[in-house]
């Protein structure tokens, strides 16, 4: 058996390690690229969303390196996603490519789910080998999140923040390579100590903006031209909630104990739209508002062109920001989106959020 999936952000990082660590083959394909977006594009519908045309590309690229095997996650989601395991499947069997396709139903049955779609993978090892996989697999996602939120934090109060963004870069092979608690302890310490070796920058004011959207496209860099260096080596610092760990803990823990999540976000967006309707919408209007309270300075909304959830919070955050006075920036991104014209907008953006700060300031 040999083993692909798609890179989606930090998500292969623990699935490497926990593949690998069974003895199973684990072709891991190139991070998204152009190469990627064109494969995907070539051979999806065209009025199918980016994220699934990223996958598309990223599984192809892993059949191309040798893979017979694809792990895809499945599920009755409302929008477009619960098709996403079945369309990909019979589009690259018309392709002509040959595999088995295993996929995770994480609505389903939880982290239930996901231990029997592990032991589907990882053949013949044992279940308590199993959970410890999984405890170690979240804990390196939990590691990769805390070292990308650090970096966040640091890029715009540091002298080189293109310093921080190479050593976040090396991170994840670095910590991909851990395959002990005890090395992952020491990976991590490594990377915070270099992180800390930057020198501060003693001026250093940063805006602060709230990266809101659709989940893959505000964790892939790929997609969203590395936004988050962008903003960084403008002087801002950006937070995002979205990773893979918050979504682990969420859809993995709190929803197989039947616990309630994210009320806070969900009381602060019921007036204005108090349903689920797929996607991040809830989220993305809910922690515009809750951010606002928390003084920050704007959020940037990123979503793909056809999302059906995240127009829906589009087309309400305008009354959003207009009851709650915090600008937003609502981008469309698809395959047609250039850089030039995307850096021009987030450096619009972040010229009004100086402005409002200044204005701000002397009252
Ligand atoms: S949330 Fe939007 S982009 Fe993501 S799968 Fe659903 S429709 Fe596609």
């Amino acid at each position: 058996m040999k083993v692909t999936f798609p890179h989606a952000g930090q998500a292969w990082v623990p699935l490497s390690t926990v593949i690998a660590k069974a003895g199973v083959e684990c072709i891991v394909p190139p991070p998204v690229s152009k190469q990627t977006l064109s494969l995907g594009v070539k051979h999806s519908p065209e009025w199918v969303c980016l994220p699934f045309k990223l996958n598309l590309g990223n599984f192809i690229e892993g059949l191309e390196m040798g893979a017979d095997t694809l792990l895809y996650v499945a599920g009755p989601g409302l929008c477009r996603l619960g098709y996403y395991a079945k369309v990909s499947e019979q589009i690259l069997r018309d392709a002509g490519y040959h595999f088995e396709m295993l996929t995770f139903d994480w609505q389903d049955k939880q982290i239930v789910a996901l231990a029997e779609f592990l032991k589907k993978v990882l053949g013949n090892r044992s279940w308590p080998r199993i959970v410890a996989d999984i405890k170690f697999g979240l804990d390196q996602l939990r590691v990769m999140d805390e070292l990308e939120r650090m970096a966040h934090h640091l890029r715009p109060r540091v002298d080189k923040p293109s310093r921080i963004t190479d050593i976040w870069r090396t991170a994840g092979q670095r910590v991909a390579k851990a395959w002990t608690p005890a090395e992952l302890k020491k990976v991590k310490a490594e990377i915070v100590e270099e992180y800390r070796s930057v020198p501060l920058n003693p001026d250093a004011d940063p805006l602060k903006v709230a990266l809101l959207g659709e989940f893959f496209m505000v964790i892939e860099p790929f997609v969203n031209h590395d936004v988050e260096d962008m903003l960084g080596q403008m002087g801002v610092e950006v937070v995002r909630h979205a990773s893979f760990s918050d979504w682990a803990w969420t859809w993995l823990f709190m929803e197989a104990l039947g616990l309630s999540h994210g009320q806070k976000v969900k009381k602060a967006a019921a007036p204005y739209l108090s349903r689920d309707v797929s996607g991040d919408a809830v989220q993305t209007l809910g922690e515009t508002i809750l951010h606002q309270k928390e003084g920050f300075d704007g959020v940037i909304h990123l979503l793909p062109f056809t999302c059906m959830p995240e127009i829906i919070a589009q087309s309400i955050l305008p009354k959003v920001t207009k009851d709650h006075e915090i600008p937003v920036l609502s981008v469309v991104l698809d395959e047609q989106m250039g850089r030039a014209g995307f850096v021009t907008r987030i450096e619009a953006f972040v010229d009004l959020m100086q402005r409002r700060r200044v204005r701000k300031k002397v009252g």
